[in-house]
Protein backbone atom coordinates (compact mmCIF):
# COMPACT_ATOMS: atom_id res chain seq x y z
CA UNK A 1 0.00 0.00 0.00
CA UNK A 2 1.36 3.48 -1.16
CA UNK A 3 0.43 6.36 0.88
CA UNK A 4 0.91 9.83 -0.81
CA UNK A 5 -0.12 11.89 2.26
CA UNK A 6 1.16 15.54 2.41
CA UNK A 7 2.29 16.27 5.92
CA UNK A 8 3.86 19.09 8.20
CA UNK A 9 5.49 18.28 11.33
CA UNK A 10 3.78 17.96 14.35
CA UNK A 11 5.75 20.65 15.53
CA UNK A 12 3.87 23.10 13.23
CA UNK A 13 0.66 23.07 15.10
CA UNK A 14 1.43 21.51 19.17
CA UNK A 15 3.92 22.59 20.79
CA UNK A 16 6.02 19.70 20.72
CA UNK A 17 8.67 20.94 23.61
CA UNK A 18 7.37 19.42 26.40
CA UNK A 19 8.53 15.40 26.46
CA UNK A 20 7.08 13.27 26.32
CA UNK A 21 3.87 14.58 24.02
CA UNK A 22 0.75 14.69 26.39
CA UNK A 23 -2.53 15.73 25.53
CA UNK A 24 -4.99 15.24 28.14
CA UNK A 25 -8.18 16.29 29.30
CA UNK A 26 -11.95 14.57 30.51
CA UNK A 27 -13.52 11.83 28.68
CA UNK A 28 -17.02 14.54 28.50
CA UNK A 29 -16.98 18.06 29.43
CA UNK A 30 -19.58 17.35 32.07
CA UNK A 31 -20.12 21.19 33.40
CA UNK A 32 -18.33 24.32 33.22
CA UNK A 33 -16.82 24.42 36.43
CA UNK A 34 -15.59 20.45 35.89
CA UNK A 35 -14.07 21.63 32.78
CA UNK A 36 -12.42 24.03 33.97
CA UNK A 37 -11.21 23.26 37.49
CA UNK A 38 -9.52 20.18 35.26
CA UNK A 39 -7.91 22.66 33.01
CA UNK A 40 -6.45 24.68 35.63
CA UNK A 41 -4.85 21.84 37.47
CA UNK A 42 -3.56 20.23 33.99
CA UNK A 43 -2.28 23.20 32.92
CA UNK A 44 -0.62 23.62 36.43
CA UNK A 45 1.25 20.33 36.03
CA UNK A 46 2.79 21.94 33.08
CA UNK A 47 3.31 18.95 31.06
CA UNK A 48 0.10 18.51 28.67
CA UNK A 49 0.80 20.49 25.11
CA UNK A 50 -3.57 20.77 24.77
CA UNK A 51 -6.69 20.17 26.56
CA UNK A 52 -8.92 17.54 25.34
CA UNK A 53 -12.84 17.33 26.43
CA UNK A 54 -15.66 15.55 24.51
CA UNK A 55 -18.97 17.55 23.82
CA UNK A 56 -20.52 15.18 21.43
CA UNK A 57 -20.40 11.71 22.43
CA UNK A 58 -21.15 8.65 20.29
CA UNK A 59 -22.33 6.43 22.66
CA UNK A 60 -22.74 2.36 21.79
CA UNK A 61 -26.10 2.22 23.26
CA UNK A 62 -28.90 4.75 23.71
CA UNK A 63 -30.51 6.14 26.56
CA UNK A 64 -26.66 7.02 28.04
CA UNK A 65 -24.64 10.81 28.29
CA UNK A 66 -24.29 11.60 24.83
CA UNK A 67 -22.62 14.78 25.56
CA UNK A 68 -23.38 17.85 26.40
CA UNK A 69 -23.00 19.63 22.97
CA UNK A 70 -22.55 23.03 21.71
CA UNK A 71 -22.86 24.77 25.07
CA UNK A 72 -19.53 22.78 25.74
CA UNK A 73 -17.58 24.96 23.38
CA UNK A 74 -18.16 28.14 25.39
CA UNK A 75 -16.71 26.33 28.28
CA UNK A 76 -13.74 25.10 26.34
CA UNK A 77 -13.29 29.01 25.44
CA UNK A 78 -13.22 29.63 28.55
CA UNK A 79 -10.67 27.23 29.32
CA UNK A 80 -8.23 28.10 26.38
CA UNK A 81 -8.53 31.92 28.05
CA UNK A 82 -7.81 31.27 31.57
CA UNK A 83 -5.04 28.55 31.40
CA UNK A 84 -3.84 29.11 27.82
CA UNK A 85 -4.08 25.43 26.75
CA UNK A 86 -4.91 24.99 22.93
CA UNK A 87 -8.32 23.01 22.86
CA UNK A 88 -9.38 19.92 21.17
CA UNK A 89 -12.22 18.50 20.26
CA UNK A 90 -14.30 15.48 18.33
CA UNK A 91 -16.27 15.79 15.41
CA UNK A 92 -18.29 13.22 14.00
CA UNK A 93 -20.58 15.86 11.60
CA UNK A 94 -20.08 18.91 9.38
CA UNK A 95 -22.06 20.92 11.68
CA UNK A 96 -19.96 19.90 14.38
CA UNK A 97 -17.20 21.12 12.21
CA UNK A 98 -18.38 24.45 11.81
CA UNK A 99 -19.70 25.39 15.06
CA UNK A 100 -16.02 24.36 16.71
CA UNK A 101 -13.98 26.42 14.38
CA UNK A 102 -16.46 29.31 14.88
CA UNK A 103 -16.01 28.81 18.37
CA UNK A 104 -11.97 28.76 17.89
CA UNK A 105 -11.29 25.15 18.89
CA UNK A 106 -7.50 24.70 17.87
CA UNK A 107 -7.09 20.94 17.19
CA UNK A 108 -10.22 18.34 15.93
CA UNK A 109 -10.08 14.68 16.36
CA UNK A 110 -12.69 12.42 14.22
CA UNK A 111 -13.64 9.43 16.36
CA UNK A 112 -13.04 5.67 15.98
CA UNK A 113 -16.97 4.95 15.23
CA UNK A 114 -16.75 7.89 12.57
CA UNK A 115 -13.61 6.65 11.23
CA UNK A 116 -15.43 3.47 10.09
CA UNK A 117 -17.63 4.96 7.73
CA UNK A 118 -16.39 6.75 4.76
CA UNK A 119 -19.65 8.97 4.43
CA UNK A 120 -19.56 10.67 7.43
CA UNK A 121 -15.64 10.96 6.80
CA UNK A 122 -16.11 12.13 3.87
CA UNK A 123 -18.64 14.80 4.93
CA UNK A 124 -16.57 16.06 7.81
CA UNK A 125 -13.54 16.55 5.02
CA UNK A 126 -15.53 18.56 3.21
CA UNK A 127 -16.58 21.06 5.51
CA UNK A 128 -12.99 21.37 6.40
CA UNK A 129 -12.17 22.51 2.86
CA UNK A 130 -10.55 25.79 3.52
CA UNK A 131 -9.26 25.54 6.40
CA UNK A 132 -5.55 24.57 8.04
CA UNK A 133 -7.26 23.23 11.65
CA UNK A 134 -5.44 20.33 12.90
CA UNK A 135 -6.84 16.77 12.52
CA UNK A 136 -5.91 13.72 14.16
CA UNK A 137 -7.76 10.51 13.23
CA UNK A 138 -8.62 7.89 15.51
CA UNK A 139 -8.56 4.47 14.06
CA UNK A 140 -11.64 2.74 13.22
CA UNK A 141 -13.17 0.48 16.12
CA UNK A 142 -12.35 -2.62 13.97
CA UNK A 143 -9.09 -3.78 12.59
CA UNK A 144 -9.39 -2.79 9.12
CA UNK A 145 -5.90 -0.57 7.92
CA UNK A 146 -7.29 0.39 5.29
CA UNK A 147 -10.51 2.34 6.78
CA UNK A 148 -7.95 4.16 8.85
CA UNK A 149 -5.80 4.88 5.77
CA UNK A 150 -8.66 5.81 3.53
CA UNK A 151 -9.67 8.50 6.07
CA UNK A 152 -6.76 9.86 6.30
CA UNK A 153 -6.67 10.26 3.01
CA UNK A 154 -10.47 11.69 2.63
CA UNK A 155 -8.96 14.30 5.10
CA UNK A 156 -5.46 15.11 3.28
CA UNK A 157 -6.87 15.79 0.12
CA UNK A 158 -9.61 18.35 1.52
CA UNK A 159 -6.03 20.18 2.38
CA UNK A 160 -5.49 19.25 5.80
CA UNK A 161 -2.16 19.30 6.35
CA UNK A 162 -1.48 19.26 9.83
CA UNK A 163 -2.46 15.78 10.20
CA UNK A 164 -2.04 12.82 12.95
CA UNK A 165 -3.48 9.30 13.62
CA UNK A 166 -4.41 8.41 16.93
CA UNK A 167 -4.34 4.73 18.06
CA UNK A 168 -6.75 3.80 20.11
CA UNK A 169 -6.79 -0.07 19.89
CA UNK A 170 -9.72 -2.33 17.99
CA UNK A 171 -12.70 -3.87 19.51
CA UNK A 172 -12.92 -7.26 19.69
CA UNK A 173 -15.40 -10.19 21.28
CA UNK A 174 -15.03 -12.02 24.02
CA UNK A 175 -13.36 -10.95 27.80
CA UNK A 176 -9.44 -9.44 27.63
CA UNK A 177 -7.33 -7.24 29.53
CA UNK A 178 -7.70 -4.56 27.43
CA UNK A 179 -10.81 -2.71 26.51
CA UNK A 180 -9.45 -2.16 23.15
CA UNK A 181 -6.98 -4.67 21.81
CA UNK A 182 -4.03 -2.71 20.65
CA UNK A 183 -2.71 -4.95 18.00
CA UNK A 184 0.29 -2.77 17.66
CA UNK A 185 1.09 -4.21 14.28
CA UNK A 186 -1.64 -2.35 12.63
CA UNK A 187 0.14 1.26 13.86
CA UNK A 188 3.67 -0.19 12.99
CA UNK A 189 2.08 -1.19 9.76
CA UNK A 190 0.50 2.44 9.15
CA UNK A 191 4.42 3.94 10.08
CA UNK A 192 6.12 2.05 7.69
CA UNK A 193 3.60 3.46 5.18
CA UNK A 194 3.24 6.45 5.86
CA UNK A 195 6.65 7.52 7.94
CA UNK A 196 6.22 11.40 8.37
CA UNK A 197 2.64 10.69 9.54
CA UNK A 198 2.67 11.52 13.84
CA UNK A 199 1.08 8.70 15.74
CA UNK A 200 -0.60 9.62 18.99
CA UNK A 201 -1.33 6.95 20.98
CA UNK A 202 -4.77 6.56 23.23
CA UNK A 203 -3.65 4.19 26.28
CA UNK A 204 -7.30 5.52 27.82
CA UNK A 205 -9.36 4.42 25.34
CA UNK A 206 -6.80 0.85 24.62
CA UNK A 207 -6.96 -0.15 28.48
CA UNK A 208 -10.40 1.01 29.82
CA UNK A 209 -7.89 0.87 33.54
CA UNK A 210 -6.14 3.64 34.94
CA UNK A 211 -3.68 0.79 36.68
CA UNK A 212 -2.66 -0.49 32.51
CA UNK A 213 -2.07 3.58 31.29
CA UNK A 214 1.64 4.27 32.55
CA UNK A 215 2.58 0.80 31.04
CA UNK A 216 1.16 1.48 26.85
CA UNK A 217 2.13 4.83 27.27
CA UNK A 218 5.73 3.87 27.99
CA UNK A 219 5.13 1.02 25.13
CA UNK A 220 4.05 3.08 22.81
CA UNK A 221 6.84 5.42 23.23
CA UNK A 222 9.13 2.52 22.85
CA UNK A 223 7.29 1.90 19.41
CA UNK A 224 8.18 5.47 18.30
CA UNK A 225 4.31 6.87 18.66
CA UNK A 226 5.24 10.93 19.28
CA UNK A 227 2.44 11.22 21.84
CA UNK A 228 -0.10 9.94 24.26
CA UNK A 229 -3.67 11.10 24.18
CA UNK A 230 -5.19 10.83 27.83
CA UNK A 231 -8.33 11.10 29.14
CA UNK A 232 -8.09 13.29 32.55
CA UNK A 233 -10.56 14.03 34.98
CA UNK A 234 -10.53 16.28 38.34
CA UNK A 235 -12.87 13.14 40.53
CA UNK A 236 -12.70 9.82 38.03
CA UNK A 237 -15.00 8.31 40.36
CA UNK A 238 -17.82 10.68 39.70
CA UNK A 239 -17.37 11.30 35.88
CA UNK A 240 -20.12 10.67 33.65
CA UNK A 241 -17.85 8.76 31.10
CA UNK A 242 -15.44 6.18 30.92
CA UNK A 243 -14.75 6.26 34.80
CA UNK A 244 -12.87 3.46 35.22
CA UNK A 245 -9.53 4.56 32.85
CA UNK A 246 -9.98 8.34 33.67
CA UNK A 247 -7.06 9.50 36.11
CA UNK A 248 -6.47 12.93 38.15
CA UNK A 249 -4.45 15.50 37.05
CA UNK A 250 -2.18 14.53 39.67
CA UNK A 251 -1.84 10.70 38.74
CA UNK A 252 -1.10 12.37 35.10
CA UNK A 253 1.60 13.97 36.67
CA UNK A 254 3.32 10.64 38.16
CA UNK A 255 2.26 8.48 34.93
CA UNK A 256 4.19 10.93 32.72
CA UNK A 257 7.19 11.64 34.93
CA UNK A 258 7.61 7.57 35.09
CA UNK A 259 8.26 7.34 31.18
CA UNK A 260 11.24 7.10 30.12
CA UNK A 261 12.30 8.27 26.57
CA UNK A 262 14.63 7.05 24.25
CA UNK A 263 17.59 8.89 23.50
CA UNK A 264 18.45 9.87 19.97
CA UNK A 265 21.31 8.02 18.69
CA UNK A 266 24.20 10.38 18.12
C1 LIG B 1 -13.13 9.57 23.28
O1 LIG B 1 -12.01 9.97 22.91
O2 LIG B 1 -13.66 9.93 24.34
C2 LIG B 1 -13.83 8.56 22.45
C3 LIG B 1 -15.15 8.52 22.35
O3 LIG B 1 -12.98 7.72 21.89
P1 LIG B 1 -13.12 6.62 20.72
O4 LIG B 1 -13.64 7.31 19.51
O5 LIG B 1 -11.71 6.16 20.59
O6 LIG B 1 -14.02 5.52 21.23
MN1 LIG C 1 -13.65 8.42 26.54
Amino acid sequence: MKLDLNIQPLSTWINTGKEPLVIAGPCSAETEDQLVATAHLLAKTGKVAALRAGIWKPRTRPGEFEGIGSIGLEWLKRAKQETGLPTAVEVATAKHVEEALAAGVDILWVGARSTANPFTVQEIADALKGTDVPVMVKNPVNPDLSLWVGALERINRAGITKLAAIHRGFSSHGASTFRNEPMWDLAISLKTHAPDLPIINDPSHITGNRDLIGYISQKAFDLDMQGVMIESHIDPSVAWTDAKQQVTPAALVEIIENITLRKPEV
